[in-house]
């Protein structure tokens, strides 16, 4: 197949390259799956005449976010207003039991077509029966790292278990040429055995792979597990050999120093969810300090049962507002530090920084253009008061994300989806959904 170079030209380009460097008026040449160059929209016009255009004129082209950590499902909305370990006990867990592949298909379609048209090009997806959601994302263009809900505490059998994590692994790992990755996960301290974390460290290392689990979100029960066992959730982790550079901890919203130093000294990443942290009333993450003991954190919504959206956008906005206010600081976490999180970050800590999450020659040509031709977007300003990076955080939503490139196609164009029917998806997962509950129902503790 011959296609053409294609050279996205006129926008304001945000590279999150290493300076953080932003070109107005700028351009990029994509050639095949990669970026090949990047500059001034009049030098790379007048480079390459022949390339195929698609004018940005009045947009910003940016690096596609990485959601660092989501939960596909069908159970929007319907699972509000409780502690979440009694919200875990009265809608997670029925729905998980009642979960069967052709649901988590249409799950996993619908959240990841949700996630396209808001401008994310790869997710960290903690899930059930992945091995359709790597169908999803394969039809969709998606890039996903899979990591299914392993459990093996007793009395608990409808999860994932190490071995249909393993299969996963050896059947889907590397695949769609590279988009999509396979980790090994396990769904919290609560419902893992200690012997489960050692076992997946040590298929982790055999298979060259990563761990993702739930860091601890609800101060309770960090104070429990003390109580229990005499070590805070993140030493539990240390002892049972997880942490490390490969290892992303969702939330890590309670941390004591020592905590804060483990994951610092070993490298183990952050995804932090602000938003399910507010609405589950978990608490604030201490992502300022993480910051700068230099953790690696990225941005995750979590799912939609507790966000209850997957945009990023939207959920970069909490990020800094929630450290500001939790510092009476307004200096804290400018807009470019929370740009960075949402895509290198998520990148470095998915080991795919050196493919994606920034706009730079020979990278993966994973990016966004966002239209900036709105109301709440205007004005758009230059040189010393360039507002790009802000509008971003603080003034665009999902909605704005006008086209999308993974791998150097176009997924989304003109805010619609290239490889499917958003119509379909729906529909499909409408039915799902309203067949889950028919199925929940008998799981459903009075
Ligand atoms: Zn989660």
């Amino acid at each position: 197949m011959d296609v053409k170079p294609l050279l996205i030209t006129g926008g304001t380009v945000l590279t999150v390259n290493g300076q953080d460097e932003t070109i107005e008026s700028g351009a990029l040449l994509i050639e095949g799956t990669r970026i090949v160059d990047i500059g001034p929209a009049d030098v790379l016009g007048a480079r390459y005449p022949a390339a195929e255009r698609l004018d940005a004129s009045g947009s910003v082209i940016m690096p596609g976010l990485v959601n660092l950590h989501m939960h596909s499902g069908l159970i929007r909305g319907t699972a509000e207003d409780l502690p979440v370990f009694e919200w875990l006990a009265k809608h997670v867990d029925p729905k998980h039991r009642a979960l069967t592949e052709d649901l988590a298909h249409a799950a996993a379609r619908l959240c990841y077509a949700e996630a396209l048209l808001s401008g994310t090009t790869c997710v960290l997806d903690m899930y059930r029966f992945m091995h359709k959601c790597a169908v999803a994302a394969d039809e969709l263009g998606l890039r996903a790292v899979l990591a299914p809900y392993v459990v093996d505490k007793p009395g608990m059998d409808w999860f994932e278990t190490l071995e249909t994590n393993r299969r996963l692994v050896e059947e889907r790992n590397g695949t769609s040429e590279g988009r999509i990755h396979v980790w090994f996960a396990l769904e919290h301290l609560t419902y893992n055995t200690e012997e489960a974390y050692r076992k997946a460290a040590e298929l982790a290392a055999k298979y060259d792979t990563g761990i993702h689990t739930h860091g601890e979100e609800s101060r309770d029960m960090a104070i429990s597990l003390k109580l229990r066992t005499g070590r805070w959730p993140v030493e539990l982790f240390h002892d049972r050999g997880i942490l490390g550079p490969r290892t992303v901890l969702a939330h890590c919203v309670w941390l004591r120093r020592e905590e804060r130093e483990l994951l610092a000294r070993t490298g183990t990443a952050v995804a932090h969810c602000p938003v399910s942290n507010l609405k589950l009333a978990s608490g604030i993450a201490p992502v300022k300090e993480l910051l700068e003991m230099g953790v690696t954190v990225g941005i995750g919504t979590d799912g939609v049962k507790e966000n209850n959206n997957l945009d990023m956008l939207e959920e970069m906005k909490f990020v800094p507002l929630l450290q500001k206010a939790r510092l009476l600081d307004a200096r804290v976490m400018p807009a470019e530090t929370v740009i960075r999180m949402a895509t290198i970050g998520g990148a470095k800590a998915l080991g795919l920084d050196r493919e994606i999450g920034s706009l730079e020659v020979g990278k993966k040509a994973d990016l966004i253009v966002i239209d900036f031709r709105k109301p709440h977007l205007t004005p758009v300003m230059g040189g010393k008061y360039n507002n790009a990076a802000s509008n971003v955080v603080y003034a665009a939503t999902g909605a704005d994300v006008k086209h999308v490139f993974i791998d150097g196609r176009q997924v989304v164009r003109d805010h619609r989806l290239v490889r499917a029917d958003v119509s379909e998806i729906i529909a499909s997962g409408q039915t799902a959904a309203e067949r889950l509950f028919r199925l929940r129902e008998p799981f459903v503790p009075a």
